[in-house]
């Protein structure tokens, strides 16, 4: 029988929210198998009323809860099991800290995100742009097969030679496909990386990104590198730098310029293993991080983006910037291997505010006039339109075709719906 959460019994108020949002649903259901994902599939659609399917619950547009709805919360489905050498079954409902813990006495590593507490869900169907990305590539490079259950109820087992159409899609655009509940991982057998985190006085912000942008794209594919740059009388940045390995030489050379940058201001690196990397709290949800945010692919940090995110951070609404890193082993992947298309961009970028203001629309446009792409996991704007932007006109096309046959009612139009843009321009 399904378990169905309902105020006011005693688990409702640990459920009822995610990390960037309050809610209330009506029901949350909270499925222990693939079948009881269908059958609780099969629920909300005769409720009818608004449905959200909840991994971790930290995605940043906030819909894995809502106000008087469903909510499919995958959180019992948190396996995490080593099938053979390096592969690896999860379950979308564990958190990527706990991945990394518990891959970690096997002498394995899957790169993620910043975020221990992220599902494994919600990156693990968009993309996963981590602090190994530049040596492994998109946590989505390492997805060899999954089991996903689509709109009619039907259970999919998914690979390059089993409905590639929907191994494919799950790829970059999991939730207009479906609900998946278990991934099989390919994981690196780099347990133990380099880490370093460094901070700057930014006395000159523009030259500064630039000169760090081509130091990353410039570093071996080792290094991965994010930076938050926050605003005030002085801005300051702090980057978290990975040599994804344990050769302590080698991760020297390559960290050692990152401190030789403008403003460095102290800096601290040692060797860790991986799991000590994306940072995790297990903090329960209370809606606690609400936030807005633009973002973008770019190719290079070259001057006029630099000088763009320069202009941003000064204008005043904006509290803080994030940049990724996102080239190297991302980039060796086609892109129409995967429905994440973004394969010659260098780095993404996010623009976070606490007011979603007008204000803060119109300072991110310059620098969105010289995006290549969007990422849609770190954007919180629901424009359709900036669906073009996640998805090229070839990869668009493709999705809409598999969502039109196993999604034809839109039960998975929550997220980025790719049916909404009117028209797909002509590339
Ligand atoms: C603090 C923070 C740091 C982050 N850092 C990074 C980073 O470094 N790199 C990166 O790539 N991303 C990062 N993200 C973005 C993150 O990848 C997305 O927000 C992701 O969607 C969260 O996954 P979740 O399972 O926790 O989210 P949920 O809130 O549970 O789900 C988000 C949405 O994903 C879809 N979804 C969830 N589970 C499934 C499923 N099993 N099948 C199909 N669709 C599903 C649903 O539409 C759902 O509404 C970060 C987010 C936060 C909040």
């Amino acid at each position: 029988m399904l378990d169905i959460v309902r105020a006011p019994d005693p688990d409702y108020p640990s459920l009822r929210h995610v990390y960037g949002a309050t809610g209330a649903p009506a029901a949350i259901i909270r499925p222990r198998t693939t079948e009881e994902v269908a059958e609780a599939l099969l629920f909300a659609r005769e409720t009818g009323g608004e449905l959200s399917i909840r991994s971790g619950g930290h995605g940043i547009s906030s819909i894995s809860t809502n106000t008087g709805g469903t909510v499919i919360d995958l959180g019992r489905l948190n396996g995490i099991e080593r099938i053979s050498d390096t592969m690896v079954k999860l379950g979308p409902g564990a958190h990527w800290g706990h991945v990394a813990r518990e891959l970690y006495p096997w002498g394995l590593s899957i790169s993620s995100g910043d975020s221990g507490d992220v599902g494994v869900g919600g990156l693990g169907t968009t993309g996963g742009i981590g602090l190994m990305g530049r040596a492994h590539g998109l946590t989505i490079d390492r997805l060899r097969s999954a089991e996903l259950v689509t709109a009619d109820g039907a259970v999919h087992r998914v690979s390059a030679s089993q409905e590639p159409d929907l191994f494919w899609a799950i790829r970059g655009a999991g939730a207009n496909i479906g609900i998946v509940t278990s991934f099989e991982f390919e994981a690196s057998t780099t347990p133990v990386v380099a880490q370093a985190t460094i901070a700057y006085q930014l006395r000159d912000t523009a030259t500064f990104l630039n000169r760090w942008g081509a130091l990353v794209e410039q570093s071996p594919r080792e290094i991965s590198a994010f930076l938050y740059i926050g605003v005030g009388a002085a801005p300051f940045a702090q980057a978290t730098v990975v040599y994804a390995s344990d050769d302590a030489d080698s991760a020297l050379t390559a960290l050692t310029p990152f401190t030789e940058l403008p403003g460095m201001a102290g800096q601290r690196a040692q060797i860790v293993p991986y799991a000590a990397v994306p940072l995790t709290t297990d903090a329960p949800h209370s809606g606690q991080q609400r936030a807005f945010t633009h973002t973008g692919l770019v190719d290079h940090l070259d001057l006029d983006v630099s000088h763009g995110l320069g202009a941003l951070l000064a204008e005043g609404s904006t509290q803080m910037v994030q940049i990724r890193s996102a080239g190297g082993a991302i980039n060796d992947v086609p892109p129409d291997a995967t429905a994440y298309a973004h394969r010659h961009q260098n780095f993404s970028v996010t623009a976070i505010a606490s007011v979603d203001s007008p204000r803060f629309a119109a300072a991110w446009e310059p620098v969105h006039a010289l995006t290549t792409g969007m990422y849609l996991s770190f954007e919180s704007g629901r424009d359709p339109g900036r669906i073009m932007e996640a998805f090229p006109p070839a990869t668009l096309s493709r999705l809409r075709a598999i969502k039109s046959e196993w999604d034809p009612e839109g039960v998975f139009s929550q997220n980025f719906d790719v049916t909404r843009p009117s028209s797909v321009p002509t590339p």
